[in-house]
């Protein structure tokens, strides 16, 4: 197991079977006895806290949808669903609590979750929130309905279909010899710092976005330029793609509409950064991939790009 294998919000295939041949029957999965759901309430997600810390599952017949509840897939053989609560009045808060359950911000609590619900929150949340924000057609701007389990909504009145979106966005560990290319934004708490990043463009690979972002944003220029791994980041909907890129030159010119500072770090202070041991530098946080691809770095599992 490396750095890259531990990746918060990446739900394993191998445990939640996203089953898409099955998103068509779902209305009928919803009505199986062993049907189970996971529940969000005002971009919260409820999580145990008796013991470790866990999503917490009920059956999907016991829970009152504010919204719509979308198919996430199949969970030790159980048909699993994401529903949105909706404000919660005090009874069903007592309720939760009687239960040991709160519901909590993703990103104050991911890190303490399993691999596993981290990802299924991921997804519930990133899905939730696509429903909640493409009521209407782009297209023509009249109402739309979910279709496939959730996986998909259709204008009733233009027939176009419309799919969960996605932002692709690349994140770089721009390395020259034993030293590490980090920034930081002015509105980050203090200390941080953490690996450039930016959106892919249309008509761009992600190799491209990777070399102009790092120009645009320090000025430096990248010749190689190889993938490492990938992060989901529900807040809403980005997907992280981590790469590893080679810098040809030393001087940097952050760009000040995008950077406070930008600068080299020696793999030696890097350690102490991830250590909390450094003076000036706060490592990025625990659940972000640029803090997998910091400490795969560090530990020499990265060669050069
Ligand atoms: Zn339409």
């Amino acid at each position: 197991m490396t750095f890259l294998d531990r990746i918060t919000f990446a739900a394993p295939a191998a445990r939640l079977d996203r089953a898409a041949h099955r998103r068509a029957e779902a209305e009928t999965l919803a009505r199986a006895p062993g049907a189970r759901a996971v529940a969000l309430s005002e971009g919260r997600i409820a999580v145990a806290l008796d013991g470790d810390k866990r999503l917490a599952r009920w059956p999907l017949a016991a829970l009152e949808p504010a919204g719509e509840v979308v198919f996430l897939g199949v969970e030790d053989g159980a048909p699993l669903f994401a529903l949105d609560l909706g404000p919660l009045d005090e009874p069903m808060r007592e309720r939760l609590a009687a239960g040991g359950v709160k519901p909590i911000d993703l990103r104050s609590v991911a890190a303490e979750l399993s691999t596993l619900d981290a990802g299924i929150a991921a997804t519930a949340r990133s899905m939730l929130s696509w429903h909640e924000r493409h009521r209407f057609c782009s297209a023509c701007g009249r109402p739309s309905a979910m279709l496939d389990g959730g996986w998909r909504r259709r204008c009733e009145a233009c027939g176009a279909s419309h799919f969960p979106r996605l932002d692709p966005v690349v994140i770089m560990l721009v390395v020259r010899e034993d030293h590490v290319l980090i920034g930081r934004q002015p509105q980050w708490p203090p200390g941080l710092h953490s690996l450039l990043a930016g959106y892919v463009e249309p008509g761009e690979t992600p190799e491209d976005a990777v070399r102009r972002e790092v120009m645009e944003e320090a000025g430096v220029p990248v010749g190689r330029v190889r993938y490492l791994a990938a992060q989901p980041w529900p807040f809403p909907s980005t997907l992280m793609m981590g790469y590893a890129a080679e810098a040809l030159d030393w001087p940097i010119t952050p760009d000040p509409a995008e950077l406070e500072s930008a600068e080299w770090v020696s793999r030696a202070e890097m350690v102490e950064a991830l250590a909390g041991r450094h003076p000036r530098l706060a490592p990025p946080r625990l659940d972000a991939i640029a803090r997998s691809m910091t400490e795969a770095w560090v530990a020499g599992e990265v060669e050069g790009p």
